[in-house]
């Protein structure tokens, strides 16, 4: 039955010591620097340098030694003090270096002071509180006992950082004040001084877990949002090459149908009142006979050829597309009718004389039947009413035999003879 109960508290006991060494032997030096960031190692430094509570009990302890003086006329205390009070200055000469740090301080030369100005105050503090024990008489000396509890109680809280150098500073200190105790004839203060060193390693040990899970999650959470971010940006990288995909034609390169239906409204809504805004609507010539002929693999490379060289005369503010099968179309913003009509024979000519002998042996010719439409300037054209314009003047270009520019000023005429 009593082995049935210690079995829990050995594994407790077994779990504490397994966790000691680890810490104890961990060389990172602060702790959750595998996670911690630059500034939040320097909030951990911070913390640790904070010279508040070793202030307080440097005072507690100088005002114990002026009360040994002050009730029993004995001046033995003051070594007391003048430790305490050169181990305090020491931390506030840290601090202020610490505070004064340049923007090329590394964190882990700091962390090796911090473990060297931990061994030196806790040797000041143990020889301290040790006179203290020696030299107090009378019930003050209760409050000496009171007083080394201070100190490790304050480390202990900032122990989340260097617990190793907690640890060992606590034990430095309890070690000194129970020599000195037992020599004085308090031999209880030994097992005593154990029992509460014990104390305090667990104390210890669960602010490290703490603080080690917050680290982590903070860590954790900084690399979600990082993930997120990237994702973000392929996402938006992927959108836009969905939206390209979506506008572009696939065999040739030049804008979908879905484009230039879009790009021709806007050009027509978004033109300046003094604008004119012309379209071309270009027919590949007896292309089905092409095809007919040399194969639609060679008609689809011959289609490519076309487009580029309509794209290639485009200018900048041009909006070349494939219209639908053989028919391509070419919005010219702000132009007008003469620069329109010079462009569609610039298109004719580069069709006519570009070289498809490679793909479809030598002396082949393709040629195309162009339209203009025109939006004069200030007239209230709709994008349907300037397609059909243009539209009609390559019926009227193919009448006139093809490989010809149409002009959509005949377009009554050209109108009437379709519907003859
Ligand atoms: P016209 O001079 O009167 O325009 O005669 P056409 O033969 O060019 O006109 P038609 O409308 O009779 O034929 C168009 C041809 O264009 C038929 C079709 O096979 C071909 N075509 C349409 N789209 C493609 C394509 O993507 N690739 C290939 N290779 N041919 C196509
Ligand atoms: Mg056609
Ligand atoms: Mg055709």
């Amino acid at each position: 039955m009593p082995q049935l109960a210690a079995t829990p508290v050995l594994k407790r006991l077994r779990a504490h010591v397994a966790t000691l060494r680890r810490v104890m032997g961990s060389k990172a030096g602060l702790i959750g620097s595998d996670y911690a960031t630059r500034d939040e190692a320097w909030d951990m430094l911070e913390g640790l340098f904070s010279p508040f509570a070793h202030g307080l009990t440097a005072a507690a302890i100088v005002l114990l030694t002026w009360y040994n003086w002050y009730a029993h006329g004995t001046l033995s205390s003051v070594p007391a003090a003048v430790i305490v009070v050169a181990t305090f200055s020491l931390r506030l000469w840290f601090v202020r270096r610490y505070r004064a740090r340049g923007p090329d301080a590394r964190v882990s030369d700091w962390v090796k002071l911090v473990e060297k100005s931990s061994f030196i105050a806790a040797l000041g503090w143990g020889s301290s509180l040790s006179i203290l024990i020696l030299t107090t008489e009378g019930p003050a000396r209760y409050a000496v006992f009171a007083l080394i509890c201070a100190p490790i109680q304050g480390v202990t809280a900032r122990a989340y950082a260097m617990p190793s150098v907690v640890i060992v500073h606590i034990s430095i200190v309890l070690a000194m004040v129970s020599i000195t105790s037992t020599g004085f004839g308090i031999p209880i203060a030994i097992p005593f001084a154990l029992l509460y060193l014990w104390y305090q390693i667990g104390f210890v040990l669960e602010l490290v877990a703490l603080r080690t899970r917050m680290l982590k999650a903070n860590h954790d959470k900084r690399a979600l949002l990082g993930q997120v971010t990237r994702y973000n940006a392929d996402l938006a990288i992927m959108n836009e090459r969905l939206s390209t995909f979506a506008l572009t034609d696939g065999l040739t390169g030049v804008s979908n149908r879905r484009d230039f239906d879009q790009k021709l409204k806007r050009c027509l809504i978004e033109r300046d009142e003094t604008a004119a805004v012309a379209l071309l609507l270009i027919d590949v010539d007896h292309f089905k006979r092409f095809n007919d002929t040399f194969g639609h693999l060679v008609g689809d490379e011959c289609l490519k050829l076309v487009a580029a060289a309509i794209r290639d005369i485009g200018r900048d503010r041009d909006g070349a597309a494939r219209y639908g099968g053989e028919e391509f179309a070419l919005i010219l913003p702000d132009t007008d009718r003469t620069e329109a009509l010079a462009i569609a024979e610039q298109v004719r000519c580069a069709v006519e004389t570009m070289d498809c002998s490679a793909l479809a042996g030598p002396g082949t010719r393709l040629t195309v039947s162009i339209g203009v439409g025109l939006a004069a300037a200030g007239s209230d054209i709709s994008p349907r009413e300037l397609v059909e314009a243009a539209d009609c003047a390559l019926y009227l270009a193919k009448q006139n035999g093809r490989n010809c520019v149409g002009d959509d000023l005949t377009v009554g005429s050209v109108t009437q003879q379709r519907i003859a």
